[in-house]
């Protein structure tokens, strides 16, 4: 039969098994993660960006920007809708106010008046130094801007358009995007930022900047509606305003009629289609810019880097752990991903897409889960077949034991009588024969001990053992096994001194209590050198009855005395010496003392001897 490998050959053939192990888990986990980043999951991760705006805490605004609104108040203050002298009146009222920007983001051109009324409205609206009006149309590269009709052209008009996620991302018709430029041409959101903050008058230092079809855009920094400072227009018209609300402040005049779907839009806040006015929405976008806060889109590599760091440790996770911890690892990444790609959100203002890596801890994890039961099944599918092998070469082995002990008894009982028939005969023997006649007398005796103790061991191994309890002085049975040992304490000149402590009776089985003591003084004697003394204690000691057998032996090595209780188990030095023994003695006294509910252990210095201790409860 060949023989099993040694240790040194098994080492580097494990290792090697566990680096292609890894590297099987970890490109399989990579491949996973190259597919889910192939995934178009724009629906989901919208619905999770749109979580991450409203979770957002509320960051300061610019102060910078006032709304006016025509609302139906206005419409009914004024008997209809504002016209050219209404608006000459607003502007009148704010002129003295000395505003940074004025901006009218509806339409304009088709308001109420006379061409005189019109005339003079334009040439008050002249004296500003910014003021605008939105188109909704775009300009094309090399068109020239469009004018207002009348004498309304005096007033410049600059696209202020409005995006929403219509055919593209969540398609849902929620606007989160701005446009900055559409064909290089400049729209009016930048222009009146760059009024605050003239750094993004050049398109390039605005944060968060993309390319999208022809245009420059960036995500809006959405404040939630009402966030921005309003007043109706027909009290502004008639100065109902403390003085200095308008200083410096860009105003930004539109329409919340509730007319038309163009007044409103949906946001990552609210998906109703009039979630909020598209006059805050200029305020958002405006804002935005003045603060440079768009978030930034997190780029492509960082993203599938997160998804393939969380592929690999779920493919970990569920190959390698325990269920229930892995599970536990498992949720804590996936509340771990939200909470990293909240944090980097806010305050950090990155996007990190979230929907691929929690779809790559689903994936994984379904994915391995039928392999790894797989696995598991086969193991213990070999496990069983292993185990019942064992059984019965155990059972075999041990009917073997018993067999042979029991037919060695026998035999070994006639060399026994015969040899007792010669030394009792009185015929004279010479000394030396004398002498081998007491070897095999002794020799025989140490063979049935052992040959009784192996019977012993297999019958209670088989039938289990009964207890008998009797209430008993734990004393009488030490004096007893003391006693017992006496003789072969005196051959060694082994003195064993007894303090025994008065005890209460308690309740034992004094048959196998009795067996431990003896093997305990006995392997007292058995294991020390001739002219030392062995110290046999009792006491009551935090309600247990403490026993104690010390000796002045040779010890057990270190190393050695965990395995001093195992079935079997000799130490080196006991097995290389010419002390008779079946390593039977300790198994069955942990074992007997442990049906009591009690205790045994030892201590040991190797060379300088041991201390056996026997604890019992009192009850
Ligand atoms: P054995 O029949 O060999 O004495 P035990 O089960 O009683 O079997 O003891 C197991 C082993 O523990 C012994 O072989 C011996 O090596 C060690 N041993 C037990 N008692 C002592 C002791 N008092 N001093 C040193 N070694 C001991």
């Amino acid at each position: 039969m060949a023989l099993p490998p040694s240790l040194g050959e098994t080492v580097p053939l494990n290792r090697n098994r566990k680096l292609l192990q890894t590297f099987l888990r970890v490109s399989f986990a990579l491949v996973v993660a190259l597919v889910i980043s192939q995934i178009k999951l724009d629906y989901i991760e919208s619905y999770l960006y749109d979580i991450r705006v409203r979770l957002k805490p509320f960051t300061n605004t610019s102060q910078k920007i006032e709304l006016i609104f025509i609302n139906p108040e206005t419409v009914q203050a004024l008997k209809g809708n504002p016209s050219a002298k209404d608006q000459t009146k607003l502007l009148k009222a704010l002129f003295k106010e000395e505003p940074l920007a004025v901006v009218y983001d509806y339409d304009i051109a088709a308001l109420n008046g006379t061409d005189e009324e019109k005339t003079a409205w334009a040439i008050e609206a002249n004296k500003f130094k910014n003021l605008y009006a939105s188109s909704k149309g775009l300009l094309m590269k090399g068109q020239e801007a469009p004018k207002l009709p009348g004498p309304l052209n005096l007033i410049s008009l600059l696209p202020a358009p409005r995006t929403s996620d219509l055919l593209n991302f969540g398609k849902d018709g929620v606007t989160r995007r701005m446009m900055l430029t559409y064909q290089d041409n400049k729209v009016l959101q930048p222009t009146i930022a760059a009024l605050v903050n003239p750094d993004v008058q050049n398109i390039k230092n605005i944060r968060g900047v993309f390319d999208f079809i022809e245009t420059d855009q960036a995500y809006i920094d959405f404040q939630p509606a009402g966030t921005y400072p309003r007043m109706e227009f027909s009290q502004v018209m008639t100065s109902q305003f403390s003085t200095g609300r308008y200083k410096d402040k860009i105003i930004l005049i539109g329409q919340d009629l509730g007319i038309s779907d163009d007044e409103y839009i949906s946001t990552p806040f609210k998906r109703e289609v009039i979630a909020m006015t598209r006059l805050e929405m200029q305020a958002n976008i405006i804002d935005t810019l003045i603060k440079n806060s768009a978030p930034v889109k997190a780029p492509g590599w960082l993203n599938w880097l997160l998804v393939a760091l969380i592929s690999i440790l779920t493919v970990h996770v569920v190959l390698a752990m325990k269920p229930l911890r892995g599970l536990v690892i498992l949720g804590g990444a996936f509340a771990g991903v939200f909470v990293v790609c909240f944090l980097a959100f806010w305050p950090l203002g990155y996007w990190v897409l979230m929907a691929q890596p929690l779809l790559a801890i689903f994936l994984c994890y379904y994915f391995f889960i039928p392999y790894r039961l797989i696995v598991e099944n086969r193991r213990s599918w070999e496990y069983y077949q292993k185990n019942r092998l064992l059984r019965q070469v155990e059972e075999l082995k041990g009917n073997f034991i018993s067999m042979m002990s029991h037919d060695l008894k026998t035999p070994i009982a006639r060399i026994q009588g015969m040899t007792d028939v010669i030394l009792a005969d009185q015929v004279a023997l010479s000394s030396q024969q004398r002498e081998a006649v007491d070897t095999i007398r002794h020799s025989s005796d140490d063979l049935l001990k052992f040959i009784n103790a192996i019977l012993n061991y297999g019958r209670i191994e088989s039938e289990g053992v009964q207890l008998h309890l009797q209430s008993k002085d734990v004393n009488q049975l030490l004096t007893e096994a003391i006693k017992k040992n006496e003789f072969l304490g005196k051959l060694k000149r082994i003195q064993i001194i007894s303090e025994l402590e008065p005890l209460f009776p308690v309740s034992i089985d004094p048959d196998l209590i009795k067996q431990v003591f003896t093997n305990l003084v006995e392997n007292a004697i058995k294991y020390s050198p001739e002219d030392t003394k062995i110290m046999v204690s009792s006491e009551e000691k935090d309600g247990k009855i403490v026993i104690q057998v010390a000796d002045q032996g040779f010890g057990i090595p270190a190393d050695e005395l965990p395995n001093i209780f195992m079935k079997f188990f000799r130490s080196m030095n006991a097995k290389s010496s010419p002390i008779k023994g079946s390593g039977l003695g300790l198994y069955l006294a942990k074992y007997f003392i442990e049906l009591h509910r009690g205790a045994i252990f030892v201590e040991s210095s190797y060379g300088q001897g041991s201390t056996f201790t026997v604890e019992l409860p009192l009850n």
